[in-house]
């Protein structure tokens, strides 16, 4: 059996030809169109599922469904109700696809879709109860609870990046103050570290970006860090110190087995896998019973995609 899984970003769309078992036959990847529009998304979608069948020996009769995981909150019947990335508000995304393509069609949160991924083949797979992080331009989060997606009653669940812990200096994308995306994104990071920097003559960082602060990224920060530069060591401890709390909520409603992270920050490896592990059990309510694991997840760039796909075969299960 095989599920064509679409990992639609704000930056590149991915699609990939999965097997029933989370194996990626075939991916390919098109940058999003976010300038032309939903309907012009919808058709660069069209092309690059298209093009990667054309590609393969798969035939259109083989696929047995298509899961598209978007970076926002979906209903279950296939509407993007928010994705202010994309710029979409109530996006008909499932029946616009629908009008080109006979397969069934199921639309979820990028995040959610990712955590299934790391449930069925990745990081938290013997755990029931599981939550997934991804640490990137934003916060993003999925839960597995009882072995199953769990997104909420509305499907507006699972939003870990807009839990509010705290009074922040800039607003959030979704309108609030305060949200975990804004103290643990990689955004987040930069903008912090900036503002430290504008009242700094000195700092290793000022160094590497040659003073151009648009040459400033997370990655070069928490290289500084690890070096020991005395600026970058704030900035990231803020950050991990706001990410403990988020995920010391998370362990006080949850009581998960395990929360495995993801993203292009989690590349900066044990570092700040390590300070973590320290931090988190502050925030939690009995200190002497910390029992969730804390990991790095598994599947990387293709969790979007094999997520989706393995999303749409779990909704076509269930029709039969
Ligand atoms: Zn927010």
């Amino acid at each position: 059996m095989v599920f064509i899984g679409v990992d639609l970003g704000g930056t590149l769309i991915k699609a990939g030809l999965v097997t029933d078992k989370g194996e990626i036959l075939k991916k390919e990847t098109a940058p999003t169109p976010v300038e032309e529009g939903f309907e012009g998304v919808v058709k660069a979608i069209i092309r690059l599922v298209e093009n990667l069948l054309k590609n393969s020996q798969v035939t259109k009769e083989d696929v047995k469904g298509v899961g598209v995981g978007a970076p926002g909150t979906c209903s279950r019947q296939g509407l993007v109700y928010f994705a202010p990335n994309l710029f979409w508000k109530e996006a008909p995304l499932a029946d616009r696809l629908k009008e080109c393509w006979d397969w069934n069609i199921y639309i979820e949160n990028d995040a959610t879709v990712a955590a299934l991924a790391e449930s069925a083949i990745g990081a938290t797979k013997e755990a029931q109860n599981s939550v997934f992080i991804t640490l990137g331009t934003g916060v993003g989060g999925g839960l597995i609870i009882n072995g199953q997606i769990y997104n909420g009653s509305y499907g507006m669940g699972s939003e870990i990046g807009h839990m509010i812990i705290g009074e922040n200096s800039y607003d959030c994308t979704c309108g609030n103050n305060g949200c975990l995306e804004t103290f643990a994104s990689a955004t987040a990071l930069v903008k912090y570290t900036g503002k430290l920097l504008e009242e700094k003559q000195e700092s290793l960082i000022l160094e590497m970006v040659n003073n151009n602060m648009d040459l400033l990224n997370a990655k070069l920060i928490f290289d500084c860090a690890k070096a020991g530069d005395s600026t970058a060591l704030i900035a990231v401890k803020r950050l991990i110190k706001y990410l403990a709390i988020g995920m010391g909520n998370i362990i006080s409603v949850l009581d998960p087995e395990i929360i495995a992270i993801g993203g292009g920050m989690s590349k900066a490896g044990d570092f700040l896998l390590e300070q973590l592990k320290r931090e988190v059990p502050k925030y939690i309510y009995d200190k002497n019973r910390f029992f969730c694991k804390i990991t790095f997840a598994q599947l990387e760039n293709d969790a979007g995609i094999i997520g989706s796909a393995l999303y749409a075969k779990w909704r076509g299960s269930l029709l039969e």
